[in-house]
């Protein structure tokens, strides 16, 4: 059975270091960002930092449909199998769960999307759901790369999936192998981490997503990443792009 923590249950210390973060955060501006680019170009690997310097919420659609696929949920079981096979799910489930998630408190200042929106559709649906709110998107980070750096970075790849933390064999070793560095629990390599499965998510990437890009340019709102560069290059990439 689940079991329910209160506050009167959370250690002294984590309570003071989340103060400490709020007051923080309340100077910060809010800040709706998104990100876009091809699997293995870097989105969840920056996230976590901007996440942290401009107090957002993080919101993968990739991670929370694996969670629902691991959990057997009802939105589970229908993304399974396009998720499988390389495939885009339909707009209407991910729109969804995206509506959903931003309600959360930890999204107040802001969020980083990760992986949406992923199509046209997804992109007008998201300004609607935000219009109601008075809100809009003030970033879109374009982590441009090469199609031939991928299948490398994608088939070393290993994560945590209760975090999403992501590790690479090669250019971002965890320190003992096969294991998160923060909980100690066992790192995975994704289903559909192959190359055979990389065709298929580059193709829907080329013809369902990069039409995305445009429809934000137009808007002057796209910023073009250098993302074949390494991890820290890149990083001061997105901080010029955010400041
Ligand atoms: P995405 O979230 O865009 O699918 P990830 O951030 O998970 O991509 O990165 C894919 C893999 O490449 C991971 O194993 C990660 O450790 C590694 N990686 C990320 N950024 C770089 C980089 N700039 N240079 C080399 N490897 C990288
Ligand atoms: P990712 O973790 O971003 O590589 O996503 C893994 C898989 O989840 C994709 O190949 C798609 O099947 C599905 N997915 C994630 N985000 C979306 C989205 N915005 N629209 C449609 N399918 C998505």
């Amino acid at each position: 059975m689940a079991t329910t923590t209160t506050i009167e249950d959370v250690p002294s210390v984590e309570l003071m270091t989340e103060l400490l973060r709020r007051a923080k955060c309340s100077s910060k501006p809010d800040k709706r960002i998104i990100l876009v680019g091809p699997p293995g170009s870097g989105k969840g690997t920056q996230s976590p930092l901007i996440k942290d310097e401009y107090c957002l919420c993080h919101l993968a659609t990739g991670d929370m449909l694996r969670a629902a696929v691991a959990a057997k949920t009802p939105l589970g079981i229908k993304a399974k199998e396009a998720m499988d096979k390389g495939e885009l799910v339909s707009d209407d489930l991910v729109v969804g769960i995206i509506d959903e998630a931003m309600k959360k408190p930890s999204c107040q200042k802001g969020f980083i999307l990760d992986g949406f929106p992923r199509t046209v559709v997804q992109a007008q649906k998201l300004d609607e759901m935000l219009a109601k709110q008075g809100a809009k998107v003030d970033k879109v980070l374009n982590f441009a790369i090469d199609d031939a750096i991928l299948e490398e970075r994608i088939t070393g790849r290993l994560i945590h999936p209760s975090s999403g933390r992501s590790y690479h064999t090669k250019f971002a070793p965890p320190k003992t192998p096969g294991v998160d560095d923060v909980s100690g629990e066992p790192l995975i390599q994704r289903k559909d981490d192959t190359s055979e499965v990389l065709k298929s998510r580059l193709e829907a990437f080329h013809i369902q997503t990069e039409p995305v890009i445009d429809y934000y340019s137009k808007n002057g709102l796209v910023a073009n990443l250098h993302a074949e560069k390494p991890p820290k290059e890149v990083t001061a990439e997105v901080q010029k792009a955010l400041s």
